[in-house]
């Protein structure tokens, strides 16, 4: 196609992530860059090779105060040392002039120059005794990889001047710290499935977004006019003006749709024959509380917490941590607030904190099984949330549990928490709750032996599914096989809600499962009368609740119980829907094998 010629609109099909339509121009962050190849360049273009090399360095280190800066803003502490760690490895003089020597006397470009000397450093740290010393190879290869993809263009230190899409090969839970309280409309990736951590922000944020579109990255440009709807989970590249039109028209009519729900959101839902069922929120960054109350959330049923260790150096203070859970306990107050405790991890990857490298991290050093190998790190957090319980609403929970010996050594570390605090003579909630999320499957299973020594369950659906499936929840190419829907799920979820019942302990559910209004009838009808989602989905779900019937719900239920597979189930909700229940825009759509 010669350049003058009209470009023909291109429309891509991924997974609807978070709901809502935006209209804008694409701003393409982090794409990857591969490992660079030895390139020589001739001795005349030395000099420039070094500017370049300079230039990326003044950005990076933009970049590292930029993102600490943020950070600040958000949890209000004093991140000084932490900068100066950074900056330090960006201003070390000696370590740039190694790399300047590689690109004068060997001639190589500044990107493989900046490649051999980050990597044999990093070598260096690695093989340490110490451990501080070990833990820095992290921050190395983290800033090689700043440098590198800024040298190749494919980073800009994110700062949206004008409202744009994110498009990105996959966002990772420390560029939400760049992300957050920018002007961003949507956010696209190529990778991500279903429920992957993308997905959650993405919501987190309430900004509209489509993930697993695969090979979108390599077919849009910077400024670009992108369509993306997060209710279908298309994108369109450069829009014909028809199109344009319609999706013009599509996202006035969802807004006027979310506006309208938002109207009645406040009030507590029942169902259409009175029963109470208890809306709460998930959140993932402090400030989301206001939209939280605006939505009328019962309470909050998960505060994930790895928001305060992204791009953090040194583990945040205990008394950091108090005056962030302490906030949050107060704003909500005297609705309950469920903190979690750090599930690091999985695809939530600290490299500063936690630099190792696992074949299989879903199935590896996660949550509480780091939590239980580092004491401090753990006692810490446990005293910041005992003590963020003066006024009595806060519980906490613990995430990944697997077997009854991880909740004893929890429940002796829990105790020791309060007998310091007690010493130390600091005020603290004596009675406060000691949970678990029910996420993996053995646990679903032994339900009731759980039951008899934790004070409270919440359903994870999210690796609940990925675990009884053997389906990655961020790999959009098993993406068609993760499905809450699919029946051995619900059987271990109905397992886990009749053990809280028998045993008289609170249920609850936090996974994205809670927040799909397809799935809200069948919950109801296992009897979970707790609900925690985004609080985006929070009006959505709360409409889905005031048209039900409880009866409608069991039979619904006695008719899927005879269903043996995860299509024969949607489509029977589908058909639910259409008969009982009106105005849902958003619902979880399983992206077909392509
Ligand atoms: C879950 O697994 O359902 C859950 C809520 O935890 P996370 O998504 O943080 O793993
Ligand atoms: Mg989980």
């Amino acid at each position: 196609m010669g350049q003058t010629a009209k470009r023909k609109q291109i429309i891509l099909k991924g997974i609807p992530a978070s709901p809502g339509i935006a209209i804008g121009p694409v701003r393409l962050f982090r794409v990857p860059v591969a490992e660079p190849e030895p390139q020589h360049i001739p001795p005349s273009k030395v000099n420039s090779e070094i500017q370049k090399l300079h230039h990326s360095l003044d950005k990076a280190r933009r970049y590292v105060e930029q993102s600490l800066e943020k950070a600040h803003v958000q949890y209000g502490d004093d991140l000084s040392g932490i900068i100066q760690i950074q900056l330090a490895l960006l201003n070390d003089k000696l370590f740039l002039q190694e790399i300047e020597e590689v690109i004068q006397k060997e001639l190589f470009n500044a990107a493989y120059a900046t490649y051999v000397v980050f990597t044999s450093k990093k070598e260096k740290l690695l093989k340490s005794r110490s451990a501080y010393l070990r833990d820095r190879a992290a921050d190395v290869s983290n800033l090689k990889w700043l440098i590198l993809e800024i040298l190749s263009g494919s980073v800009q230190p994110l700062r949206l001047n004008r409202p744009s899409i994110v498009v990105a090969d996959d966002l990772s839970p420390a560029d939400t710290v760049n992300l957050h309280q920018q002007k961003v409309l949507g956010i696209a990736t190529n990778k991500g499935g279903v429920h992957s951590h993308t997905v959650i922000i993405a919501r987190a944020l309430s900004v509209p977004a489509v993930v697993g579109l695969e090979t979108l990255t390599e077919k849009v440009r910077n400024g670009q006019q992108m369509i993306l709807d997060g209710l279908e989970g298309v994108v369109v590249l450069q829009p014909e003006p028809d199109t344009l039109a319609e999706y013009e028209r599509k996202r006035k009519q969802y807004l006027s749709h979310e506006a309208s729900l938002m109207k009645i959101s406040a009030r507590e839902a029942r169902t259409a024959d009175n029963k109470r069922i208890f809306v709460m929120a998930n959140i993932e960054f402090v400030d989301e509380v206001e939209h939280v109350k605006k939505v009328g959330a019962d309470g909050i049923g998960l505060f994930r917490t790895e928001g305060i260790y992204i791009d953090r150096h040194i583990l945040p203070t205990e008394d950091e941590q108090t005056k962030i859970y302490t906030r949050v306990a107060r704003e909500m107050y005297p609705r309950p607030v469920v903190i979690r405790t750090i599930d690091i991890g999985g695809d939530k990857i600290f490299p500063h904190i936690f630099p190792a490298q696992e074949p299989n991290p879903f199935l590896g050093y996660r949550a509480i099984r780091f939590c239980l190998d580092h004491r401090d790190c753990f006692l810490s957090q446990l005293r910041a949330m005992l003590r963020a319980n003066t006024l009595g609403n806060v519980s906490i929970m613990v995430p990944m549990v697997c077997s009854l010996d991880e909740v004893r050594r929890v429940r002796d570390l829990f105790e020791e928490a309060k007998n310091s605090l007690q010493k130390d003579g600091l005020p603290f909630g004596e009675d406060t709750l000691l949970g678990i999320m029910v996420e993996i499957p053995s646990v679903a299973a032994m339900a009731a032996e759980f039951a008899e020594e934790v004070d409270f369950f919440s359903i994870g659906t999210n690796d609940l599914v990925q675990y009884t499936l053997a389906v990655d929840r961020s790999n959009e190419r098993v993406a068609y096989l993760y499905s809450h829907f699919h029946p051995a799920v619900l059987r271990l979820i109905e397992n886990v809600v009749q053990a809280a019942q028998e045993k008289q302990i609170p249920v609850s559910m936090c996974g994205e499962m809670a927040g799909d209004p397809l799935a809200v009838p069948l919950l109801i009808a296992m009897g979970l009368d707790q609900f925690s989602a985004a609080h985006v989905m929070i009006p959505e779900i709360k409409n889905v609740i005031r048209q039900l019937r409880i009866e409608d719900c069991y039979a619904l239920y006695d008719e899927i119980k005879q269903l043996k597979t995860t299509e024969e189930i949607r489509l029977t909700l589908r058909h639910f829907f259409t008969e009982n229940v009106e105005g849902v825009t958003f619902q979880s759509i399983v992206k077909p094998k392509t």
